[in-house]
């Protein structure tokens, strides 16, 4: 009987990539996939909700839970406070699962030292252009938070070598195959398992 170890799998990547649409296509197919919901000081967005794509907290809140080691990782993105709260990183852990962070760079660097047997993967944009068209045409930003957030794509680009896996972002049906062929590969990995023809 094959038995696995459970899994962290980062997903990273510069904002606007459409690292959020990719993993949200993958849990809608993947049910055995545990979600990482993130703690943010950013206003919801039309048709976001409380604890589904983020739990939104005041600052005074956030620095609370920073106070109390609550977060395994946190980061300032642009003007906004961002962290993955500990508690149900560790239980999916210990279920022998897999849980799925999509956080940004920063976060992933934190995250890499805490748990470098972690699966680090970064999604790219087909080009800069690419990226900036998907900024524009989602419509949430300003024109100066979207030019910041264009500018640290490029810094960020740079990162792809502290990764595993690098997912272009061109066709989202093909990408999502490839996170899915890569988490499952790597879940297969020797390393990962425990293998034995006895009841144990
Ligand atoms: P957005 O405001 O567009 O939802 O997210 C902005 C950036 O913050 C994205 O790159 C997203 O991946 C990242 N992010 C979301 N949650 C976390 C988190 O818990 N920690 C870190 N470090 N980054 C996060």
């Amino acid at each position: 009987m094959v038995s696995n170890q459970g899994m962290l799998v980062v997903v990273s990547g510069p904002a606007g990539v459409g690292k959020g649409t990719l993993c949200r296509a993958l849990f809608a197919e993947w049910a055995g996939l545990e979600y990482s919901v993130s703690v943010t000081t950013r206003s919801a967005r039309p048709g976001e909700t409380e604890g589904k794509e983020y739990y939104f907290r005041t600052r005074e809140e956030f620095s609370k839970m920073i106070e109390n080691n609550e977060f395994l990782e946190w980061a300032e993105f642009c003007g906004n406070l961002y962290g993955t709260p500990k508690f149900h990183v560790e239980s999916v852990l210990k279920r022998g699962k897999t849980i799925l962070l999509e956080i940004d760079i920063q976060g992933a660097i934190q995250v890499k030292k805490l748990f470098p047997q972690g699966v680090y993967i970064f999604i790219v944009p087909p080009s800069l252009e690419a990226l900036s068209k998907r900024l524009h045409g989602r419509g949430t930003e300003t024109e100066e938070v979207i030019q910041r957030r264009l500018d640290k794509a490029v810094q960020e680009i740079k990162n792809l070598n502290d990764y595993d896996y690098v997912v272009e972002n061109d066709d989202i049906n093909v990408a999502v195959e490839k996170l899915k062929s890569i988490i499952i590969a790597e879940n297969c990995s020797v390393k990962r398992t425990h293998f034995s023809l006895k009841e144990e």
